[in-house]
């Protein structure tokens, strides 16, 4: 499996000035190689002696491939848009989908693949250009503990080397071994939600709940009133600032869910965890929970994805479900009513925590959709 840790990197001033030019030179020769390419002159056949550039050949050479594939999926969504346009005239709609606008870099990057470059001793050693010929530069960077113990002995993907909030680093790429995942154990069903973030019912009878809810909602409404604030005084870069900072909470509140659940599960002696399939969480809450303003398909999708990759690491494997009343239907009987509030009961006499009762059918359920989350 490939997993990507990013590392800050310490240049000098004059590497500094260095790496920018590199960067400069890379999105501006991929933009140009595009431009080039939907003006009808064809890169497909292109390599680094067509191109002039001041970069290192294995940075144009990347550069190149970039550019192709980028093409290449402008050209795609291209066609889908002719079809879609198609189909709507079809039906008689006078509604068109515009054609795509031309993808163009703007944040400074370059890419570098692993055979050039390395990572030793506290230091990253890669090429740049310097007056006009290519040397490796060698950039010291700040590694923890656990990435040493990562980098130790694995095998490298490529380097993409970017600005975030406003300081140089690397996203180093590497090769993880994945365990043979368990035959023998328990099965642990999720529910993920939003006043409970995510719940766990395992075979053997245990119960857990991670996160807060009620917190993660409570920020989320801070940081919505700031948005406000901030847009109706046009304070845009400040805006962006408030978006990106609390992706970095949201994204980072995932990574400790999904921790805390892959360990329970090892703890647990689990071999398979059990998700609800996407679709079917975005219909069920659609329909029945109020909140949907602070709902985002897509972090139940990036836990969910979180989860995955946690669990592959630990051996343990991941099935999707088809969780059509999972949170209304009675484990003992078998009937299907909705849940009052948080409480759900049965007239067989059975009452759960709603949350729990998900988690469990979900834990039981026999209607597998696959292994992965399609979104
Ligand atoms: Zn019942």
């Amino acid at each position: 499996m490939q997993l990507s840790e990013t590392v800050k990197v310490y240049p000098t001033e004059y590497q500094k000035t260095l790496i920018t030019q590199t960067m400069t030179e890379y999105i501006d020769t991929v933009n140009s190689l595009v431009s080039e390419a939907v003006s009808g002159h064809s890169i497909a056949k292109t390599t680094t002696a067509d191109v002039s550039a001041d970069l290192p050949s294995a940075l144009l050479n990347q550069c190149i491939r970039d550019a192709k594939s980028i093409v290449k999926k402008h050209y795609k969504y291209c066609r889908k848009a002719v079809l879609k346009n198609r189909s709507l005239a079809k039906r008689g709609s006078a509604i068109r989908t515009k054609a795509p606008n031309l993808p163009i870099l703007k944040k400074h990057c370059c890419y570098i693949n692993n055979q050039n470059y390395k990572v030793k001793n506290n230091c990253i050693e890669f090429p740049v250009m310097i007056d006009g010929k290519s040397k490796r530069i060698s950039v010291f960077v700040k590694l923890t503990d656990r990435q040493k113990a990562l980098f130790s002995d694995a095998k490298f993907g490529t380097m993409r080397i970017v600005i975030k909030n406003h300081t140089l680093v690397a996203q180093i790429v590497y090769e993880v071994a994945e365990p043979e995942l368990k035959l023998d154990g328990n099965v642990m069903g999720i529910d993920l939600g939003i006043k409970c973030p995510a719940v766990s019912y395992c075979s053997e009878g245990s119960v857990k709940f991670y996160g807060n809810g009620r917190k993660n909602k409570y920020m989320r409404r801070h940081y919505a009133y700031l948005r406000k604030k901030l847009q109706t005084s046009k304070k845009i870069n400040a805006v962006k600032r408030i978006n990106d900072k609390e992706q970095r909470i949201m994204r980072d509140i995932d990574h400790k869910i999904s921790h805390d659940i892959v360990e329970t599960a090892v703890a647990h002696n689990v071999k398979v965890i059990k998700l609800e399939h996407l679709q079917n969480i975005r219909s069920t809450t659609r329909k029945s929970r109020k909140n949907n303003h602070s709902l985002h398909t897509w972090s139940f999708y990036r836990l969910a994805q979180f989860i995955e990759y946690k669990a592959k690491l630990a051996g343990i494997s991941v099935e999707y479900v088809d969780s059509a009343y999972t949170s209304q239907r009675c484990p003992i009987c078998g009937s299907v009513h909705h849940a009052d509030d948080r409480n759900y009961t049965c007239e067989c006499g059975f009452h759960i925590h709603r949350d729990l009762l998900g988690a469990m059918n979900i834990c039981n359920s026999t209607e597998f959709v696959g292994n992965r989350q399609t979104a």
